[in-house]
């Protein structure tokens, strides 16, 4: 949650608090030591930089994804090194973030040595917000993009039944002397946890985010959820777009389309394994050692254009609050996982 002066409904935490919450529920569900670690820490960075949709509020989600085995608890994700600049990983039904941390230090360094390198993993569940899988080869001066299929929940522009997924893309690039240039977002108009978290609040969501059951324009996030669909962003570009982010995760990684996802058929399960790509480029291979101080360069002109601030600078502000004053946590969700954690 975001930092701010905390009210009755809220407990403040530290982010080692956040951590332990996190990984004590995910031991009590079965998770081994370095996966619930593993998972702890993507949760702490999404309470940290954001959206907070994608960190401990998730978590009750996952957990009876795991009560239920739609997710494997004990997965043993499996790398294959399919060429000079290719790998690709079967999750074993378990979380993504292992496979995807594994894989992240051969995967740099074939793009050095390529110039341009592609992960793809399937069948494994994709957690929270992509900007965590893409900033760590942008720290390390590499550009890297990330696509990331998931259940289906999307009405194409113009039709009246689902069959895309949230499927959300992101983007990071070095910059020099200031953090990289990171973006992530959902292909929907707004992600689902968003949906959701303003459902639990009682608020309306913005006009063009979804439709009812019956194909009719809402702004109720639970017609949405009960049996109603998302709509892409931007009409037929957003449509577009997560036509190609469906492409580039479930079919470049032989995972599954939205409409092949079984989630809906399992009592417990949320979460998706569609699939997941990520590309990784070398700039001084691609034509251009300086890239990050060219970015830089460049980006100090974004302000003359009276826009308020950079994609993925909210981030840096959040981390900043959360590093300096904890993150508040609803009272009711930390009683919730503090019992989960507890949990034979
Ligand atoms: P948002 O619409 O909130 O934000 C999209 C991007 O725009 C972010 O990089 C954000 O960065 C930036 N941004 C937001 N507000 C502004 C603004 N006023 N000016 C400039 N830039 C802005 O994201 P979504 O709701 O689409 O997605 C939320 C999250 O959900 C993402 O992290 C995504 O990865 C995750 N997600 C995960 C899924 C999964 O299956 N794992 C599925 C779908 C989504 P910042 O706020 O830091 O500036």
């Amino acid at each position: 949650m975001s930092a701010h002066t905390p009210s009755r409904d809220v407990q403040r935490l530290t982010l080692d608090e956040v951590r332990t919450l996190a990984s004590d529920a995910l031991r009590a569900h079965g998770v081994e030591f370095d996966v619930a670690a593993l998972l702890a820490d993507r949760i702490v960075l999404a309470e940290r930089d954001g959206p907070a949709s994608h960190g401990l509020f998730m978590l009750p989600s996952l957990l009876s994804g795991l009560r239920c085995g739609w997710i494997g608890a004990r997965a043993r994700p499996r790398m294959t090194v399919a060429g000079p600049a290719a790998l690709h990983v079967d999750g074993d039904n378990g979380f993504a973030q292992p496979g995807l941390e594994r894989a992240r230090p051969e995967l740099a360094r074939m793009a050095a040595a390529q110039g341009i390198a592609v992960l793809t993993q399937r069948n494994a569940h994709h957690v929270g917000a992509l900007r965590c899988d893409v900033e760590p080869f942008a720290e390390a001066g590499l550009v890297a993009m990330m696509f990331v299929a998931t259940r289906r929940r999307v009405v194409p522009h113009g039709g009246r039944h689902p069959m895309l997924g949230t499927n959300p893309m992101a983007f990071a690039a070095p910059v020099r002397g200031r953090p990289p240039f990171v973006w992530d977002m959902a292909t929907s108009a707004v992600a689902v946890s968003d949906v959701r978290l303003m459902a639990e609040s009682g608020r309306a969501v913005p006009p063009g985010t979804g439709v009812d059951r019956h194909g009719a324009p809402t702004t109720d996030a639970r017609s949405i959820l009960d049996g109603g669909a998302l709509l892409a962003f931007g009409g037929h570009k957003g449509t577009a777009v997560s036509l190609m982010v469906e492409i580039m995760a479930a079919a470049l990684s032989g995972g599954r389309f939205a409409v092949e996802d079984r989630a809906a058929e399992v009592p417990g399960a949320a979460s998706a394994n569609g699939g997941q790509t990520v590309i990784v480029i070398d700039p001084a291979r691609a034509g251009d050692a300086g890239l990050a101080g060219r970015v830089a360069d460049w980006l100090a002109l974004y302000p003359d254009t009276g826009a308020e601030r950079l994609p993925g600078d909210g981030r840096l502000a959040r981390r900043d609050a959360a590093l300096r004053d904890g993150v508040d946590v609803p009272t009711a969700l930390l009683r919730q996982l503090r019992e989960a954690g507890r949990a034979p």
